[in-house]
């Protein structure tokens, strides 16, 4: 999970339909559904052991990104465990994505079973890599170790805890529907800790997120096991370049001081751009509430002669800096577009020219990633807040990230729209030390998901 961290949510009512209903159902239909669902609950429940050796396996392989590792080997782990359920597999290689080399290769599974009747594909998509370990931990960050209730590791919660519970949804469902209709999808992706572009990227531009082959996507993001993640804000990465004149710093006046035409730059953003951002509210449920609007960052700023060596004792040389470089994070709504938001830096750095002599400068992309979100009343969301009720009997909160995830590449490349973010976990507790995942959270979590499956591929006659 690529978002900030430290984000706490707010509540967001599920605008129609998401109680025990699901629109189509009624009756005595609905009496025997539940009887079927409570079978379907016990199965889980029954995989209790199961579920926690799976997830303590999947922590045991450390797939750190950077730089790539033991992507393969935890692609064949789950290989052998998904053929045992009766999915057939395919192994794919991002060959020639940023980061994949012959020493760090790019491998991403993807595990397929088709049910007895045609009808429509759950996806179950998975990041199997996970960030640095960093200081601070008691547990040790690849041992899987139990403890209270909770499987303590390096991506225990982000998100192997989430890959485990659907690996285990899947699984339960199968037992008890084997005359299933559709398929159900199950994959495990690099690289999303890095962008994602040898992982679900990738198999976004090779068809696999196609909406002829898939038609509901679940991303087991540690989300907390009542909240439902629509989709994230956009985000536009640029740099801007001011130019001077270097010359001796004792005489300034005879040089041109491009950090000065940068603090006027700045000062202008101030003035005019910051409070205009302030006034684009957006309609997205996003959270925490500062993020319910536009916002931009300063992520650097660099001026003059470069930053000495760090083994340099000496003092730095006297000059008047003929460059500055600043490099701008604008995270963008719905409701705005790229054009637009390159068109506010450009007007800002127009109107310090048409001020300030002598002022020039660059300004160039770096990145970029639209925003999205996916209905409310889209299919998955409406079945997964129906199950949240079901098995929880809490009211699902529906959200949307700050910052990105791998449903840009879903929604972007492969043109599915109907995809949400919805996983066991503390959201916070991604990339911390001592992370972990409880139990209690996978167990529930996995119904969750098994219900979906219910809902979505079970002939209701
Ligand atoms: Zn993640």
């Amino acid at each position: 999970m690529q978002w900030s961290q430290q984000i706490s949510f707010l509540t967001v009512e599920v605008t129609a339909n998401a109680g025990n209903t699901v629109g189509l159902i009624g009756g005595s239909e609905m009496d025997d559904l539940q009887m079927k669902s409570t079978r379907l609950y016990d199965a889980i429940d029954a995989r209790r052991d199961d579920l926690i050796a799976l997830t303590r396996d999947l922590i045991r392989i450390p797939t750190l990104n950077p730089p790539g590792d033991n992507y393969l080997e935890i692609c064949e782990y789950l290989a052998r465990r998904l053929k045992k359920s009766g999915f057939g597999v395919e192994f794919v290689r991002a060959v020639g994505a940023v980061g994949d080399s012959d020493a760090y290769p790019r491998w991403n599974i993807v595990a397929r079973i088709e049910g007895a009747h045609s009808g429509e594909c759950v996806h179950f998509n998975s990041h199997t890599d996970v960030v640095e370990v960093g200081r601070g931990w008691t547990f040790d960050p690849f041992g899987g170790e139990l403890h209270d209730g909770k499987v303590y590791g390096r991506g225990a919660c982000d998100m192997k805890g989430g890959l485990a519970a659907s690996i285990i949804a899947a699984e339960a469902f199968l037992q008890n529907y084997p005359n299933f209709s559709g398929a159900i999808e199950i994959s495990g992706t690099a690289d999303e800790e890095s962008g994602g572009l040898g992982g679900v990227a990738y198999l976004a531009e090779q068809g696999y997120f196609a909406p002829e082959r898939v038609q509901h996507v679940i991303i087991p993001e540690p989300l907390n096991k009542d909240r439902i993640c629509l989709g994230h804000r956009g985000v536009w990465w640029g740099e801007i370049e001011t130019f001077g004149e270097i010359a001796h710093g004792s005489m300034p006046f005879l040089g041109d001081c491009a950090v000065r035409h940068m603090g006027a730059v700045l000062d202008e953003m101030e003035n005019t751009l910051f409070p205009a951002l302030a006034k684009k509210r957006t309609d997205m449920p996003v959270v925490p509430e500062g993020a319910k609007q536009s916002t931009m960052n300063i992520n650097s700023l660099h001026g003059g002669a470069n930053e000495p060596e760090p083994d340099y004792t000496g003092l730095p040389s006297a000059c008047v800096p003929d460059s500055c470089r600043m490099v701008v994070d604008r995270r963008f709504l719905l409701e705005e577009n790229i054009a637009e938001v390159k068109g506010e830096i450009n007007a800002v750095l127009e109107s310090v020219k048409a001020k300030r002599p002598n002022f020039t400068y660059e300004l160039r992309e770096v990145h970029s990633v639209i925003p999205t979100m996916t209905d409310r009343d889209a299919p998955v969301v409406q079945t997964v807040a129906a199950a949240i009720r079901d098995v929880m009997g809490v009211k699902a909160e529906l959200v949307v990230s700050p910052g990105t995830y791998d449903q840009k590449h879903i929604a972007r490349i492969g043109r599915l729209k109907n995809c949400i973010a919805y996983g066991p976990g503390i959201l916070d507790l991604a990339h911390k030390p001592d992370e972990y995942v409880g139990v209690q959270d996978m167990i529930d979590s996995a119904k969750v998901m098994g219900r979906a499956l219910e809902t979505l591929l079970t002939p209701r006659n």
